[in-house]
């Protein structure tokens, strides 16, 4: 049996008093709403994606809905979140949804993590926000937090480990409806209070508990961490492009494309994988458009 540990009562006391209402929190909030959040906070922050995620549930309801629309209106719904191979993950995901369940997002790990595009923590979180079901949701805020409160060092290691997952398990509540609150709670707690650079142990609710701030918070010592960067790499530039194509409501003539972005040699890179990775399409000579 699991046993209860300390910071259970303060982490889940201090989640009832400052969680966020986000609209894929609560119980008002469909299965479907929370696995398009969970696509579309992957990799980008909650304001960038509260508008996108309420445009989105209003255009589609239900997977069905959006299962029904090319690849294309996803990608240019997806608008400027980034990363836009995750609409179309999400779009692939949403038709098996509804052919083979019924329009229903399971609430089974392994059905779940058969969908095309989903992976570990993704088939988790939605098990466990959108069910209540008890699984270990491992995201960067989790593994901050339970990185220096258990473990007591400043930034978990570059990617999970068995000890961080059995370590995890080990702190998980028993019981499906606490676990699932506790998987939130302390997502919250890493996001709002024990951030990664500033984290304000003054607000922490388990300051008194905590390993790292008793070591007297050392420093990150283990390898270097990779800086990401942005400004002029291909992320940027497939960017830009795509932006081009959004925001046109048909295909669009290649000088469009040598205006928005100056350097050819990468441009032509970055089309060419736009192209493969089904982003853009081929729509005549020298013309591009949404798939
Ligand atoms: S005491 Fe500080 S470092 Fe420890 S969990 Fe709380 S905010 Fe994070």
């Amino acid at each position: 049996m699991v046993a209860m540990s300390a910071l259970h009562a303060p982490v889940l006391r201090w989640y009832d008093d400052h969680a966020r209402e986000l609209p894929w929190r609560g119980p008002e909030a469909s299965a479907w709403s929370v696995m398009v959040s969970e696509f579309m906070l992957q990799q980008t922050p909650v304001a960038r994606v509260l508008p996108v995620h309420e445009a989105w549930l209003r255009r589609w309801p239900t997977p069905a809905d959006l299962a029904a629309e090319s690849t294309g209106e996803a990608v240019r719904a997806w608008g400027r979140l980034g990363y836009p191979r995750r609409a179309l993950r999400l779009h692939a995901a949403a038709t098996v949804i509804a052919e083979q369940h019924d329009n229903q997002v399971p609430s089974a790990y392994a059905d779940l993590i058969a969908l095309p595009g989903v992976g570990d923590y993704t088939a988790a979180a939605i098990a466990t926000f959108a069910h209540g079901r008890r699984h270990v949701v491992l995201d960067t805020n989790v593994r901050r937090v339970l990185g220096r409160a258990i473990g007591g060092v400043e930034l978990p290691p570059a990617s999970i480990t068995k000890a961080e997952r059995e370590e995890a398990l080990a702190v998980l509540p028993a019981d499906e409806p606490t676990a699932a609150t506790w998987s939130v709670a302390v997502m919250e707690l890493g996001a709002l209070v024990c951030t990664a650079s500033s984290p304000r142990c003054g607000d922490c609710p388990v300051a008194d508990l905590c390993a790292w701030r008793a070591a007297g918070h050392p420093a990150y010592d283990g390898p270097p961490r990779k800086v990401q960067t942005w400004a002029g790499t291909d992320r940027q530039c497939r960017g830009r492009l795509l932006a081009v194509l959004r925001d046109s409501d048909g295909p669009v003539h290649r000088s469009r494309l040598d205006a928005a972005w100056s350097d050819e040699a990468q441009r032509a890179r970055c089309v060419a994988s736009l192209i493969a990775d089904r982003l853009l399409v081929v729509a005549g000579p020298d013309t591009y458009a949404l798939p």
